[in-house]
């Protein structure tokens, strides 16, 4: 079979030669007890760059030995792109949320062998879910894989856009000393109202992580917590997002994006937010509109945007979101630290080979199978498309 890998590019002096860390920790099991991805064997080292193009998921060896042909690219976007080319005759396509590869019904349709489109971490939206049920492509991703990592990073920017991080590290990196310039917009956590549009395993999390600071936790989810998780963590439920953005003076975003989220966070529901509140989105650039963000950044009804999550990926250079004031940007970068690549790799790995064996892969990786969602895709996403406006992502020049 032909499997066709979409990845980001090596960094720009090559292969790193050697890492920080000579080893990562090995962990157990997911905090719910899930275990980890379990492959028969693998062919990378745990640490070592694997998302970008030399990395190859550390997949080479594992399909050519079994007679299986890998193709890896970069190029991904506008026409006559490398991916367009061979995805014509491709059996899987994997692409990573990082960097991804629209997989839009025009591209399915023209993917005549496509059987699988497996997601590299977790967030298939990239894929026009309702075109892969069409057209009996099945979809499936390495649930709870960079979960953990994303909701550290959520953390991380929390604390970096209530302290003012980035302005006091600009200070110091300029060779200045202004006191009262770094601190000017500079607050505790402590004390403050803390909310999650959705708690699943990163929403949770982040509310598990942020508990010590002493903050009050609320969230807003379609489903409820078990009532001890909701007393372990004093939290307060929402019934509508409304009502939870009113009272909080940080909102974290952890919900999937799908027809029903696109555009959550428009002018009309930033407008009812506390006027200066902070809002950190780790989960999809889409689910908060572009110019209405700028904008409240600008009125001051937003004192603070931060998130790795952009629309399209990767962001045209001149993307109002890259100089906005006050934002905490990083690249798509919460969930392919060296850590979570390991994981994800061996994830990938362990679907090809219960696919290649005709085993069955485990349901919670299961997004759409036999023409429906299914799975964890049954149970987070709605039909339809998310991946309108993706053919944006040419513009961005390197
Ligand atoms: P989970 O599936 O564990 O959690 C998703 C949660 O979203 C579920 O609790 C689900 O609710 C809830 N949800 C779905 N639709 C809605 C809605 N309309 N309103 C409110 N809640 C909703 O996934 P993860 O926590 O692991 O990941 C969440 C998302 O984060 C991913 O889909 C992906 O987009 C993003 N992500 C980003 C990464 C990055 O690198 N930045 C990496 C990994 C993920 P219920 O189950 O109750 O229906």
């Amino acid at each position: 079979m032909k499997v066709l890998c979409i990845l980001y590019d090596d960094p720009k002096g090559g292969m790193p030669s050697e890492y920080p860390l000579n080893s990562i920790p090995k962990l157990e099991k997911y905090p719910d007890g899930m275990t980890l991805p379990n492959p028969e064997s693998i062919d990378f080292t745990p640490g070592e760059l694997l998302g970008c193009v030399s990395g190859e998921l550390g997949l080479r060896k594992f399909l050519e030995d079994n007679g299986h042909t890998l193709v890896v690219t970069s190029d991904k976007d506008g026409d006559n792109c490398t991916a367009d080319k061979e995805l014509l005759d491709a059996d899987i396509v994997i692409s990573q949320p990082f960097w991804p590869y629209y997989l839009t019904r025009e591209r399915i349709e023209k993917a005549k062998n496509l059987k699988m489109a497996i997601t590299a971490g977790i967030g298939s939206d990239h894929v026009d879910l309702q075109a892969a049920m069409d057209n009996n492509v099945d979809v499936v991703e390495v649930t709870y894989c960079n979960s953990i990592s994303v909701s550290e990073h959520q953390v991380m920017m929390i604390l970096a856009l209530v302290r003012d991080y980035h302005n006091q590290y600009a200070i110091v990196r300029s060779g200045g000393w202004n006191i009262a310039d770094a601190v000017s917009r500079s607050y505790d956590v402590e004390g403050m109202h803390i909310g999650t549009v959705a708690a699943g395993r990163i929403g949770l999390s982040v509310l598990r992580k942020m508990k010590p600071f002493d903050v009050n936790l609320h969230y807003f989810d379609r489903h409820r917590l078990p009532k001890s998780v909701e007393s372990e963590l004093n939290l307060t439920f929402h019934e509508s997002v409304e009502s939870m953005v009113a009272v909080c003076d940080v909102v974290t975003v952890n919900c999937p994006l799908h027809p029903e989220t696109e555009d959550l966070f428009n002018e009309n529901l930033i407008s009812k937010m506390k006027k200066g509140a902070y809002l950190v989105n780790t989960a999809r650039g889409k689910i908060c509109n572009r110019d209405a963000v700028a904008q409240a950044l600008e009125s001051g009804q937003l004192s603070g945007y931060a998130g790795d999550v952009w629309f399209p990926q990767p962001a045209p250079n001149d993307h109002v979101w890259r100089n906005m004031p006050n934002h905490g940007m990083t690249p798509h970068t919460s969930g392919t630290s060296l850590s979570a690549q390991a994981r994800y790799a061996a994830g990938t790995r362990e679907i090809l080979e219960c696919f290649f064996d005709n085993r069955p892969i485990r349901t919670p990786y299961l997004i759409v199978q036999n023409g429906q969602l299914a799975g964890m895709g049954a149970h987070s996403y709605s039909e339809g498309s998310a991946t309108e406006g993706s053919e944006e992502a040419a513009e961005y020049k390197k």
